[in-house]
């Protein structure tokens, strides 16, 4: 298995680089699994990971449990949550143990948790969730990330993910925890979630603490600068880039063989977010699977001029050889130029 791979690295063989490489990692019980890598941390910490496998209950069910008109959904969540003083601290509690592991593992490291983003019809399936989510034919482009947690429909839940964060980063005191923002369509949108999580005890900058932003959409791209300006970086989430870039749907069999990260367009796209997030002073991330599906890809990425990028644990080593291998290389903007 990839663990037993891990076990049998030779670690002096893997190249240091000046970009820096990150982990995917969200599986609190794996959190120590990956320590010996010489990762920079992790760069992706899913939220609908530790939701799904440690909490499994909508967190607006727990809050308006009182509304919930599914007996078996409250007879699962009394379950659940006994020997708690309020339903609502099961979630807290659960999410920020899970947090603070893959913070613990990593510490003084980054650890990068984005908020939870899940599409309406997953958060349907959490116990209690179908009578708090609408109907949607297009979940991929519906009611998800950013435009939740300020939304009536949502705005309750998301305060539980940031109590959860607050008491890792006050309480636990693991302050190497950064908060991130996927699919955020506009700079309002961005203005409104930061004035919720203000609210909510998490404002930028205060106790250290830093927010990024995800690329994902092309609008992330086009109004990079004014993104910039609101957040501390950003991490280019290249899978959402790639469908919404040549309107590929990411999930789609028919069209699997169009879904394609290195093409020109997406390319472009990319070192275009880069370039002006640099003048603007914001740090570029990048977390979508593109690297680690091919990690030749990463040597791209070093001549766009990113400061960082997050891996599958298995793809780490020949992503790190690949982004030595392409740091040698004199990088020019005639290179990077090209698509
Ligand atoms: C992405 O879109 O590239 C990304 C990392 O987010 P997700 O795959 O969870 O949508
Ligand atoms: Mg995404």
């Amino acid at each position: 298995t990839a663990e037993f791979e891990a076990e049998a690295l030779d670690l002096q063989a893997i190249p240091a680089t000046r970009t820096k490489v990150m982990l995917n990692l969200a599986n609190p019980a794996a959190a120590f699994r990956w320590w010996r890598l010489p990762s920079d941390g992790v760069g992706l910490a899913r939220m609908e990971f530790v939701i799904n496998n440690q909490i499994k209950v909508h967190p607006m069910a727990l809050v308006r449990y009182d509304e919930l008109s599914d007996p078996q959904a409250r007879e699962e969540i009394d379950a659940l949550t006994a020997g708690y003083a309020d339903r609502t601290d099961y979630f807290v509690e659960r999410l920020a143990r899970a947090l603070a592991r893959i913070a613990a593992a990593q510490h003084p490291a980054p650890v990068i948790v984005r908020m939870s983003d899940f599409k309406t019809n997953e958060y349907a399936n959490l116990v209690g969730g179908a009578q708090f989510e609408p109907k949607e034919e297009n979940p991929m482009l519906g009611f998800r990330g950013a435009s939740r947690y300020y939304s009536p429909r949502y705005r309750e839940g998301f305060a539980l993910e940031c109590r959860a964060i607050r008491r890792v980063r006050q309480e636990i005191g693991l302050k190497n925890l950064i908060v991130m923002i996927p699919f955020c369509r506009s700079t309002k949108e961005a203005d409104r979630v930061l004035e919720v999580m203000a609210e909510n005890g998490l404002r930028r900058g205060e106790d250290g603490l830093q927010v990024y932003v995800m690329c994902e959409i092309p609008s992330n791209v086009i109004l990079a600068g004014s993104f910039a300006e609101r957040f501390d970086g950003f991490s280019i989430g290249s899978n959402d880039l790639t469908q919404l870039t040549l309107g590929v749907d990411r999930d789609s069999e028919a069209l699997a063989e169009l879904f394609d990260e290195q093409d020109p367009a997406v390319k472009w796209m990319i070192r275009s977010v880069i370039a002006e997030a640099h003048k603007a002073g914001a740090k570029v991330g990048l977390c979508g699977q593109a690297p680690s599906d091919h990690p030749e890809f990463a040597e791209f990425l070093v001549q766009c001029g990113i400061d960082s990028m997050s891996v599958s644990p298995d793809s780490f080593v020949a992503v790190k050889r690949h982004v030595a291998e392409a740091e040698t290389e004199p990088r020019t903007a005639a290179r990077a130029g090209q698509a």
